[in-house]
């Protein structure tokens, strides 16, 4: 018998959360050894848009978690609608023509908020998994149009789907690739519409237009027989809150639909009122066949995923489909639909998709556009309540663009450290600093977030001199 094993007697403190964490949680997208000799930093509990430490130290979480908790945290809604459902029925499957309430409801709820044309949804529980079944029906649906050889589906360098294998696939993450012998067969990508890589010195919309036309160049390389998809993120997150120019989603529509092929929006972390609508596609003006959700249907108080499936492939799936032999036990989980239906009512009964576009979200664009004075600053992009800033060495180059940093320099990372010492949960994609925090902020939350970042900016310079 193990006789270590804690009785939680006594509190632990933050050395013995810290030694247990490093002796057995092997953690996501982390350096194992750097882990064990920092110590994790150990979040006990939240409320609105902040977050507290087990030291009692408080943090602005402009983060939103994971870019997932619109509704800010502590929201009895939610709390209630998923104790009620845990007592009512805490589990059963969608598989074997079986149901639950709170599937089908959220099923008719999502296909009221959706863009038109959006009447069905599959579910499953993550943004990763929302992907792989993007791989499942897309491929499927070629099949049952007789143009099985049209199996590739098309992502972007920098761009992020998930973790899985199809998802880490679809992204164009290269230190993801080079663990585990991806993509998997039958995956391509295009470089991303950032401006500042490979846009320097031309007009952004130009570049715009130019970067959307690597689409039809790549289709044309490969054939368009054989391209089935093309798959984005409205705004690229994890590549760094990468705004492309306006021009440039008219341009990859025209292309898909010049070609037939399917295009995907990835609205993981632009889907239930991050940029301003209730999905990223419609502020940027696509109209997708699939929209791949998860993160914010929820809030991320529990997990849910899925895929928004619009009439095209729907209809083949349904009428000349039989069965679609893929799905996950917790596909339609009773408990996380229940929480999704709190959550999106709350969104609604708060107004927060307007709240972002009317008020929170210009006001945040104003604060940015602001910071482009701080030396330290060479660019600032937003997207309704995602923002991103460019630590940069020079403001203008001969080129007319900011000057990076050496990387060896990694600012970035000295600029986060700054936050997290600072009070504020900021993350660093290289020199780009970025935000999403919870879709609740006020006005007044976004003064105090603008002061927190301006005191990381200065600290970072300082240390710079
Ligand atoms: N797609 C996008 C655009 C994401 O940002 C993420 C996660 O950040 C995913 C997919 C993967 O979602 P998950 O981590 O829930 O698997």
């Amino acid at each position: 018998m193990n006789t270590n094993i804690p009785t939680h007697a006594a509190p632990r403190t933050t050395a013995d959360w810290q030694a247990a964490d490093a002796a057995h949680f092997l953690h996501p997208f982390t350096d194992f050894q750097a882990l064990a000799r920092k110590g994790s930093r150990i979040i006990t509990r939240a409320h609105d848009v902040y977050l507290w430490d087990s030291e009692g130290h408080q943090l602005f979480d402009a983060m939103s978690g994971l870019w997932c908790v619109n509704v800010g945290y502590g929201q009895e809604a939610l709390v209630d609608a998923a104790t009620q459902q845990m007592r009512q029925l805490p589990f059963y499957n969608s598989f074997f023509q079986t149901t639950t309430p709170p599937a089908v409801e959220l099923a008719e709820l999502l296909a009221q908020i959706s863009p038109p044309g959006f009447q069905h949804v599959f579910f499953a529980n993550s943004g990763s998994e929302g992907n792989d079944t993007v791989v499942r029906m897309v491929r499927r649906y070629w099949d049952l149009q007789g143009q099985p050889e049209r199996q590739v589906i098309i992502g972007r360098w920098n761009g992020y789907h998930g973790s899985t294998m199809a998802g880490a696939s679809l992204g164009g993450m290269k230190y993801m690739h080079a663990q585990g012998g991806l993509p998997i067969p039958g995956i391509d990508h295009i470089d991303q519409p950032y401006w500042i890589e490979h846009g320097r010195g031309m007009d952004r919309e130009a570049f715009g237009l130019k970067a959307a036309r690597w689409l039809e160049d790549k289709i044309l390389e490969i054939g368009a027989d054989k391209v089935a998809a093309f798959i984005g993120e409205p705004v690229q997150g994890a590549g760094g809150v990468i705004v492309p120019p306006a021009s440039y989603w008219p341009e990859i529509q025209r292309i898909c639909d010049r070609y037939g092929i399917l295009l995907v929006s990835d609205e993981v972390i632009t889907g239930f009122g991050r940029t301003g609508n209730w999905f990223g596609c419609q502020t940027m003006g696509t109209r997708p066949d699939l929209i791949t959700f998860a993160k914010g249907v929820t809030s991320g108080y529990v997990p849910l995923g899925g895929v928004l499936v619009g009439e095209r492939v729907a209809k083949a799936l349904i009428e000349q489909g039989g069965e679609f032999e893929h799905g996950y036990t917790y596909s339609g989980h009773p408990v996380a639909c229940a929480v999704a239906l709190a959550n999106i009512r709350l969104i609604r009964q708060l107004g927060l998709v307007e709240h972002v576009r009317e008020d929170v979200g210009p006001y945040l664009a104003q604060q940015f556009e602001a910071l482009r004075a701080h030396p330290l600053i060479g660019d600032t992009q937003t997207c309704g309540l995602m923002g991103a800033m460019l630590l940069c060495k020079d403001k203008a180059g001969p080129d007319g663009a900011p000057v990076a940093f050496d990387a060896s320099l990694e600012v970035g990372m000295l600029c986060r450290g700054h936050c997290f010492a600072n009070g504020l949960v900021m993350r660093a994609v290289g020199d780009r600093m970025i935000i999403a925090p919870p879709l609740v902020i006020t006005r007044a939350q976004i003064d105090e977030l603008m002061g927190l970042i301006r005191r990381c900016l200065d600290l970072t310079l300082a240390d710079l001199r």
